[in-house]
């Protein structure tokens, strides 16, 4: 890590080196725009003059700050500020004009070095994170049955876990072995005293933060108070969604050790573009950065981004501009764009804001506040994005979402050799159920095989609720015959299934339709209209089986 974080610095001395590098053009062309603005004779040449200043030193109080020239920067900006009001009231105040050449003239002639500045500008960064293989999640629940269910539906979802009835148990399985999770039910026997208090003084005790998911029959916002100021990330009420609570599960540690959030830079200036990607990327997200806006669409398409820095001024196109064109494509709506702009006048920030972009953030800006600005959004557009790919019901991924998911395996099946299956599956006569017994016992089968399907699958398996009862499963690395195998077990569980409605007792079947990467390597559409034709021949063949 050290080695990593010398490295960093290095690589951040280099680019702070190319920027004072630089400032051997840019000041004596400061000085000679100056030195011009002297000498010209007629106020439409020096408004081109200070217009053209004022571009110059509007790029470099951006990089000075980044680069860690901050008395430079700050000089820049006020001159930068004095250029506009020397835009605004050229015609007024002529005499002035040569104080002002005066100050240009003098930075001009000054030298700055980074040492002697950078003393007020120490940079912060992040530790990378470990990663973790197979997670141990630790379950506290009174009740057996219920911690019996967690237990294997977890276990199923390839995590090691391990259930306790009474605090003690749990603390004293705490000291043997660290969980990375917990999940902890606040109804317990009064005797054992409070799960949260318990959670509470665990997490002092640690030196990173436990995840830690709550089980309640309360709702109360005292009791959620309480269970956030004990750290918790999910709170559930019972009946318990066990859909819900993998997915929170999930995202926990999405959040720890997921991929690394993806985020386009945005900048003319590339040095300064550099600079950010560097600290960024020290921070393990993946960074690209794009200095022509019209390559703008296929970099979207290509790299998919999080989130969006955005340079407000740029040639030929400025960023409100090209936020706006982002913002024309509904695809791209849940991308947070942040303006990253050395613009601090607040009516000209709001201005930008009101075209498009969701936020405004002024260079310079440390290291740090640029990782937790750029972290925040990023996470946030995630788990937004994951909540939407998300059906309600379920918990299952939607449509458009699983489609994606089988197109991904059937490449990786290609690439791999592996053949990969998908299974549709459809519940038999689902209409009689709800005319029978009401839409909402209807809804209780579609999520009592939804729960069926997550607790009998593997963990790289992926499931999608297609359509009302309809469902479409990816096997990865998985033949026709293994799939139709676990699919049939599936089914007959589902039909030993009882549901109750009031007093009636009902059950229900299913019927499955399965097709392999083998026979279908491509294109995705053939994959699963060849999964349609043989859940059709499987309706025709009388229901409850699998073809
Ligand atoms: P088959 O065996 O041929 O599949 O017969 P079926 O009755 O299941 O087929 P059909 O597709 O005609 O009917 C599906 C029904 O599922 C119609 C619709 O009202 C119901 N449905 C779809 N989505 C939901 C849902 O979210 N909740 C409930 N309760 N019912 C739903
Ligand atoms: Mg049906
Ligand atoms: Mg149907």
């Amino acid at each position: 890590m050290a080695d990593g974080a010398s490295e960093l610095q290095a690589q951040l001395k280099l680019l702070s080196d190319a920027f004072a590098q630089r400032l051997h053009d840019d000041l004596p062309a400061l000085g000679h725009l100056a030195e011009q603005l002297a000498n010209s004779p007629g106020q439409p040449e020096q408004l081109r003059l200070l217009q053209a200043l004022h571009e110059q030193l509007h790029r470099l109080a951006g990089a000075a700050g980044t680069f860690g020239f901050v008395r430079l920067g700050q000089q820049v900006h006020e001159l930068e500020r004095q250029t506009e009001h020397w835009q605004q009231y050229l015609s007024q105040a002529q005499p002035l004009l040569s104080d002002f050449i005066a100050s240009v003239q003098n930075l001009a002639g000054q030298r700055f070095s980074q040492e002697q500045e950078v003393a007020d500008y120490q940079s912060h960064i992040p530790a990378p994170q470990p990663h973790h293989a197979d997670r141990l999640i630790y379950i506290l629940e009174a009740q057996p049955a219920l911690g019996d269910y967690i237990r294997l539906t977890l276990g199923n979802f390839g995590y090691r876990t391990a259930h306790f009835s009474t605090l003690q148990a749990l603390d004293a399985a705490v000291s043997l072995e660290r969980p990375d999770a917990l999940i902890l039910d606040l109804e317990l026997p009064a005797s054992q005293g409070s799960a949260l208090d318990y959670a509470s003084q665990l997490q002092q005790r640690l030196a990173q933060p436990l995840p830690l998911l709550v089980i309640s029959n309360r709702s109360d916002f005292a009791t959620q108070l309480q269970a956030v100021r004990a750290g918790a990330e999910g709170f559930f009420n019972k009946p318990l969604d066990i859909a819900q609570l993998e997915n929170s599960l999930e995202g926990c540690f999405a959040q720890q050790h997921g991929e690394p959030y993806r985020v386009l830079i945005i900048d003319d200036d590339r040095e300064l573009a550099k600079r950010y990607s560097l600290i960024l990327r020290s921070a393990h997200m993946q960074v690209e950065m794009l200095h022509e806006p019209d390559n703008i669409f296929s970099c979207m398409h290509n790299f998919n981004p999080e989130v969006i820095l955005l340079d407000v001024s740029m040639p030929g196109c400025t960023g409100p501009e090209l936020a706006q064109i982002i913002r024309l494509n509904d695809d791209w709506l849940r991308v947070p764009i942040v303006y990253l702009s050395a613009e601090t006048d607040i009516t000209r920030q709001m201005n930008a804001l009101i075209k498009a972009g969701d936020d405004f953030v002024t260079k310079p800006i440390s290291d740090h506040a640029l990782v937790a600005a750029v972290f925040s959004r990023a996470q946030r557009a995630r788990q937004l994005s994951q909540a939407l790919a998300r059906d309600s019901l379920t918990g299952l991924l939607k449509h458009a979402d699983i489609k994606e998911q089988v197109a991904i395996e059937q490449a990786r099946a290609l690439r791999s050799g592996k053949p990969a299956s998908v299974a549709m599956l459809d519940i038999d006569f689902f209409k009689k159920v709800n005319d029978s017994y009401g839409h909402a016992a209807g809804d209780s089968v579609i999520r009592a095989l939804a729960n069926l399907l997550r607790q009998r699958l593997r963990r790289i398996d992926s499931l999608g609720r297609y359509g009302g009862e309809e469902f479409l499963l990816v096997l990865p690395d998985c033949t026709a015959e293994q799939a139709r195998r676990i699919l049939d077990e599936i089914r007959q569980r589902f039909a030993d299934l009882q549901f109750v409605a009031g007093e009636q007792h009902f059950s229900v079947t299913l019927s499955v339709g399965i097709a392999s990467t083998a026979e279908y390597p491509g294109p995705t559409d053939a994959l699963l209209e060849q999964a349609d034709r043989a859940l059709y021949s499987a309706k025709n063949s009388g229901r409850n089986c699998v073809v």
